[in-house]
């Protein structure tokens, strides 16, 4: 029997045989996979899960992956870090990063990237495609690559040039497109319609957006099948946060996890929040914005999954923030100089929004916390560009080395 029953309407509950498609012919409404979790509940166990490779591959049986042939770029099993330090300049105790900074591509698009393109290839696709707010061009990009797969990456115009370099290099056709990251997906789903292609986010998303699960499946695995008591997600159009929350919902359902349902913390940045300002606003409504933000891998001003993530946030008994850019430099910096990771903007986002709660009062400082830091800091080097000191450059000698030494910049971290 097969673990995946379908696609199934979040609106209209209606379900559809498992094909490539992403829309609700009745209503509309977007479609996810569903399962039979007595089939899945009959196949894995924590010990079959702890056998299996260091990979998101371990989570085979809890992902709509048929047969196996898998393309492997090795997503995923990243770090989950105690993070004494930050938490001891937040004034918290209990303070974990999960750090998917090292994935193949550098951000954790490699999972759901993952998931869409071994769907493609079930599927009979010869191209894979994206529309990208920078990091799932390069997961496209390299997955299409040792795929064999043609891969065709849409970004907006104003990307990072480094984003761009990190995509380019595998080789794909990039299509640099003139407007928002908004008008891009409009674009995309158009050509989608004309083109027989897999659009990672568009026909295949269903299945693509299953990949971000891992990031609560590792998380409980590294804490001993233990959830956490609150975990913050970064927001661009919600997927992940909605599949982090599906994640932790099916560890618990099926016993492989023991613990509370994390309270799920929303994280954005203030140049590009419709999810906080409605949360802010009590209404489940997003209103698109137009985004005005550092933090580029969050920049969707019309969230597909907004209103499902203001649910959960409800439902988890969660929280939701914003912080500035130079907030979020300055939790870049923090999370550097205390635990030695480098994120990219969205990283400095999450960082930011939990150094927000904290000093707010609107954590408790010892629940067990756990940060996603999404995305590396060499992608967006741009956006710290005259926000950090200069080298101290000296002449080659003894006591021009000890005139420097006594202004150069203590350790925060450590004892
Ligand atoms: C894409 C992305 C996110 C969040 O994306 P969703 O669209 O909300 O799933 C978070 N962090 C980084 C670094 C990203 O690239
Ligand atoms: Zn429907």
């Amino acid at each position: 029997m097969s673990r995946v029953t379908g696609l199934s309407c979040r609106e209209c509950g209606t379900l559809f045989s498992a094909t490539p498609i992403h829309v609700c012919e009745l209503c509309f409404g977007p479609l996810e996979v569903s399962y039979d979790y007595e089939v899945i509940g009959a196949q894995v166990s924590r010990a079959s899960i702890a056998a299996g490779p260091p990979s998101l591959w371990r989570y085979k049986a809890l992902l709509p992956v048929e047969g196996d042939r898998l393309v492997d770029t090795h997503a995923g099993w990243t770090p989950l870090i105690r993070a004494e330090n930050l938490g001891r300049a937040l004034g918290l105790r209990d303070v974990w990063v999960k750090n998917d900074t090292v994935n193949p591509t550098f951000s954790f698009k490699d999972r759901p990237v993952s998931i869409a393109a071994n769907k493609a290839l079930e599927f009979g696709f010869d191209t894979i495609a994206c529309a990208s707010t920078g990091n799932l061009a390069g997961a496209v990009a390299a997955a299409g690559a040792k795929a064999g797969l043609r891969p065709v990456i849409f970004i907006p115009a104003d990307l990072e040039p480094s984003k761009i370099g990190a995509a380019s290099v595998y080789g794909p056709t990039v299509v640099a497109v003139d407007g928002t990251y908004d008008d891009v997906n409009r674009l995309c789903s158009e050509i989608g319609d004309t083109y027989s292609w897999a659009f990672v986010n568009i026909n295949v998303r269903p299945y693509y957006s299953e990949g971000s699960k891992t990031l609560a499946y590792e998380v409980a695995e590294q804490l001993g099948w233990q959830t956490p008591d609150r975990v913050v997600v970064p927001i661009a159009s919600g997927s992940l946060f909605t599949k982090v929350w599906k994640g932790f919902n099916e560890l618990l359902k099926l016993g492989l996890a023991t613990g509370p349902r994390p309270k799920m913390v929303a994280a954005q940045a203030e140049g590009c929040s419709p999810v906080v300002q409605a949360y802010r606003a009590r209404t489940l409504n997003v209103q698109p914005v137009r985004p005005r933000t550092i933090a580029k891998s969050l920049a969707i001003g019309n969230p597909a999954d907004g209103y499902y993530s203001l649910k959960i946030i409800r439902e988890s008994g969660g929280d939701a923030e914003a912080v500035s850019d130079a907030e979020i430099i300055e939790g870049i910096k923090l999370l550097a100089r205390t635990e030695g990771i480098f994120a990219e903007t969205a990283g400095g986002v999450t960082v930011a929004t939990l150094k927000k709660l904290a000093e707010a009062g609107r954590v408790d400082p010892d629940e067990r916390i756990v940060v996603y830091v999404t995305g590396n800091g060499l992608k967006t080097l741009e956006a710290l560009a005259g926000q950090l000191a200069e080298p101290i450059r000296i002449p080659p000698s003894m006591s021009a080395f000890e005139a420097a030494l006594t202004r150069s910049p203590q350790p925060v971290g450590g004892r």
